[in-house]
């Protein structure tokens, strides 16, 4: 036997499913929209950047992928409406929407940066909450679909100016599995927790202690690749197989 041939290893052979992703410009959501096209499946990407999207859809098409792409401001709710409405017009259904979208200022509290907590909790929680509006009236009227949460290992422990980004990602946690908990058991609820990993996300902390901080925390991280694999395998498991969960770390980082 061979390692594609194993029962546990995702064959890729499935049907092409119907992908929208949110937050796709730049680290993670960009490499899961790549890995996905290359498995067969069609992607449709939001983010604000749309030239970011644009090059990307390219590279996807070059190499042989379907994608489209849409502007999305996860924290506009029709927006997000209008980014799911569409992908439903255009391919009759969707099948998995990936919550990636997220933002990460660190800073003490004391800094009182409250317009960037602000902005961490409109993306990262009401942003995913957007995303399960518009999606759910769909998969219920399908009878199908999976969702999938891009957390963080900060949705399971806290750290010095990490305290509103944990707090949002303690939210996003609560929330996935709350929905897990509520939704018709055809739809699948997947929450995947990664650890550090290569992005641009630490470019968004303005407070200079906690870019120090950042950049010796960040000194092991992984590729963006590694979560998209664990997207995939979440994707790709049979209809009847839900993985709730997976946390994937550095294996240096503890
Ligand atoms: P990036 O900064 O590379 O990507 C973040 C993405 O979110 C970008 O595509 C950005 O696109 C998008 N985004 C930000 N604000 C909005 C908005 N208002 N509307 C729509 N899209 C938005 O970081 P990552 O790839 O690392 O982050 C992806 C997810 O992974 C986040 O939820 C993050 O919290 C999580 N995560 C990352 C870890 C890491 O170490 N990298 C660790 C744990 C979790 P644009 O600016 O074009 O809108």
């Amino acid at each position: 036997m061979t390692l594609n041939d194993h029962p546990l290893v995702p064959s890729g052979r499935q049907e092409a499913k119907v992908v929208l992703v949110t937050g796709a410009s730049s680290g993670i959501g960009a490499a899961t929209a790549r890995l996905l096209a290359k498995g067969g499946h069609r992607l449709i990407l939001g983010a604000r950047r749309q030239e970011r999207l644009a090059v990307l859809i390219d590279e996807i098409r070059r190499d042989g992928g379907t994608a489209t792409s849409r502007a999305l401001d996860v924290t506009e709710r029709g927006e997000v409406a209008a980014f799911v409405d569409a992908a439903v017009e255009e391919h009759g259904r969707v099948d998995v929407m990936i919550n990636n979208a997220g933002v990460m200022p660190l800073s003490r509290l004391d800094e009182l940066l409250v317009h960037e907590w602000d902005r961490m909790i409109d993306v990262n929680v009401r942003g995913l909450l957007h995303g399960i509006a518009a999606t759910l009236p769909h998969f219920q009227r399908q009878g199908f679909g999976h969702f999938v949460t891009v957390a963080s290992i900060g949705a399971h422990q806290v750290s010095p100016t990490a305290a509103v980004y944990c707090g949002t990602k303690y939210a996003a946690w609560a929330i996935t599995e709350g929905l897990r908990l509520e939704v018709d058991p055809s739809i699948r609820v997947t929450t995947v927790s990664p650890g550090v990993v290569e992005s641009e996300l630490a470019e968004s902390i303005t407070d200079p202690a906690a870019q120090q901080a950042m950049r010796v925390y960040r000194a092991h991280a992984i590729p963006a690749e590694a979560i998209a694999r664990a997207v995939l395998f979440a994707v790709e498991q049979p209809d009847d197989v839900d993985v709730n969960e997976l946390v994937v770390r550095p294996t240096r980082q503890r």
